[in-house]
Formats: structure tokens, sequence, C-alpha cells
């Protein structure tokens, strides 16, 4: 693999709204790189700067500091003709689709062949291609007004693959959609990159669907990339606050406060958490408790699934000694920990 984008310490800061406030700075000291072939995301809660960093990585905005680096070339260095060109290898996807709603289909697929000076003969091929490749054969003639969120969507990627471009921008795509239907338009987006090759790039606040389709993902929070990994790594072993929090929404590790109190209540023995990535870990888990002579009960907990990789936790509320727990514990360290002690 090889870097399509690079950011280098990319900064980029929005002049005050008022002489007495002070500048914002929505993306601040950024260094990524985003590799050839990858589905990569970026996730962040409102305002956290994604957007923006959609904008300077297409080059609709100048960065204040620092480089963005497209396929080799740093696009501050670029005039307004080759800015253009670099566009045109980017396809975006938007959260409202964007799409002409008063034409049909294939009238907005035609329009960026249209733009891009594609012979007819070869619109009428390429176009046909995309209908069959987004499953909308049948809705050539269809007006975008008719059509549901998820038809829209895959006429929005379909435009977006029109010319072919390396790279694909999903800014929120699937924000405005039902669970049901994001998860088709994420599957989308997923063969798009395995069949076609296009490199992705998927900005969102669902970690659903980083878990869903993302070989990496960095976490971003006031302008900054607090977390960079593997989407497994990053699910399995979150370490910035924000990242627990976003893997939190989709796999219940530990009890609320609230649902641990009443875990308490009905359990007045030790609660322990065992996690599920560990090698080997519930069988050796439930041999020592077995061994020690104490009885659990399962009464919280979740397990999940991410790009062939299951992790998760439980937690045990544990009947017996408290020299047997203590005796247990100091043999599976890393396994199983004491939960809120
Ligand atoms: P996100 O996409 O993660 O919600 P944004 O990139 O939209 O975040 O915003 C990051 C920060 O930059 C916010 O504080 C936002 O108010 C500010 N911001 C974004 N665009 C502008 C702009 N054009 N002018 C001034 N401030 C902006």
């Amino acid at each position: 693999m090889s870097a399509l984008i690079e950011l280098r310490g990319v900064v980029k800061d929005y002049p005050a709204q008022h002489r007495s406030a002070a500048p914002t700075r929505a993306v601040d000291r950024v260094d990524l790189t985003i590799e050839r072939g990858e589905i990569f995301a970026v996730i962040g809660y409102s305002g956290a700067g994604k957007s923006t960093l959609v904008r300077l990585i297409n080059a609709l905005e100048p960065v204040s500091e620092g480089q963005v680096v497209v396929d080799g070339v740093d696009v501050a260095r670029l005039g307004e003709r080759e800015l253009r060109t670099v566009r045109r290898g980017i396809g975006m996807v938007f959260q409202q689709f964007n799409l002409l709603e008063s034409r049909t289909v294939w009238g907005n697929l035609a329009f960026p062949l249209v733009v891009a000076g594609v012979p007819r003969a070869e619109q009428q091929r390429r176009i046909s291609d995309l209908l069959h490749f987004v499953g909308l054969a049948d809705k050539a003639h269809a007006h975008v007004s008719d059509l549901s969120g998820g038809q829209k969507q895959r006429v929005g990627i379909a435009r977006a693959l029109a010319t072919d471009p390396p790279l694909l921008l999903a800014d929120e795509a699937t924000s405005a959609l039902d669970p049901d239907t994001t998860r088709e338009i994420l599957d989308l987006l997923a063969r798009v990159n395995r069949e076609l090759g296009t490199t992705i790039v998927l900005i969102t606040h669902e970690m659903g669907a980083v878990r869903r389709i993302a070989d990496r993902v960095a976490v971003m929070e006031h302008g900054r990339v607090v977390e960079v990994g593997s989407a497994r790594d990053v699910f399995t072993r979150p370490e910035h606050p924000v990242t627990r929090r976003f893997v939190g929404t989709v796999v219940d590790l530990e009890p609320a406060p609230e649902a641990l109190a009443a875990i308490r209540e009905r359990h007045p023995g030790r609660l322990l958490r065992l996690d599920v990535e560990a090698a080997g870990g519930q069988q050796a888990v439930f041999a020592a408790l077995h061994r020690h002579e104490l009885g659990f009960e399962l009464v919280h907990g979740g397990i999940e699934e991410v790009r062939g990789h299951t992790f998760g936790a439980l937690t045990l509320a544990v009947t017996g000694g408290d020299e047997a727990v203590d005796a247990v514990l100091a043999e599976l360290d890393g396994t199983l920990t004491e939960v809120g002690r």
C-alpha cells in the first residue's frame, strides 16, 4: 500500500465572528496518512472538525498551516485549474444526497459525465454499468423525488463514481437513513472498495458504521486526532475517553452506574469483568472458578464482532470466599478484573 492522502501538521483557523471573540481552530495540528485501497473512518461528535477536514482534503478551502498532500502533490501549490483536476479525482457522497431532485436518475448520473466531457456513447455505457452496480437498473427513468432515501443515496454513490475517482469521501452518508438502509448503504460502500478498489474516507458520528466496514479509524475531538488505529485495535483497546464512549455505543462493556447499583442490590458478592477478546480467556476463567469452588452468574455484558474478530466483556457476580476470589484474580490478571472496587 502507498499513501493516497497525507496530512502533515494541518491547522485550520476561522476568523473570529466578533471583534472581541477568538478565532476558531477547527482543525488543530492533524497528521494523518490514508493508504490507497483502504476504508478509513473519521469519527467524532458534532463540532469536532470532521467536515472542515473534508473541505481541506478536497481542496475546497486552504489550510492555515501544514500540508495536504493528495497523490503526492501538495494541494496548496496548485492553481485553480489543477485543483479542479484534483477535485475530479474525489467523489463526494453527502448526508442530504445533494441530487437534482426534479431530474431523473439517468439525468443525475449524466451530469458529471457531461461536465467531464465524456462522449455520448461512452456516457450511456457508463451510466448503465453504474446503475447495475448500485442495483437501480430499473429506476433509470424515475424522478429522484419519487425515490426512497436509500435509493437516493445509491444514486448519490453512483454519481460520485461516475468519473471513476480513486477516492470517495462519504460525509455522514448514512446519517439521514434508518438502520436497515444504513446497513445496505454501508455494504454498498464496502463493495465499491472491494470490487472497484476505490479508497474510501468515511466521515461519521456512528461507531456502528465504523464497526461494519472501516479498516482504520481516526477519532477527533476539538479539532485534534486523539486516537488512530485499526478498527480492531480501537474497538478492543480504546485508549482515549472519547473513543471509549464511542465504543460503548455499540458494545456494552461494563454496566453504567445505575445498572451497577441495581446489580449490587441483587448480588451481594463480588463482581468480576471477563474480557472476551483475550485468547483462551473464557475457558481459563471458568476452569479457575471451578477449581476454586466459586459459583457465578452472568449479570451483564456484550459480545461483538469487528472485522472477523470477537471482542466484548461479561460481568460475573461471584459467590464464594474472598480468598478464593483474590486467588482467581491474581491467577488471571489481565483477563479478569474486579468491577467497581
Ligand atoms: P464537525 O463536522 O465534526 O461537526 P466542523 O468541521 O463542522 O465539525 O466544525 C468544527 C469547528 O469549526 C466548529 O467549532 C465550527 O463551529 C467551526 N467552523 C466550521 N466551519 C466554519 C466556518 N466556515 N466559519 C467559522 N467557523 C467554522
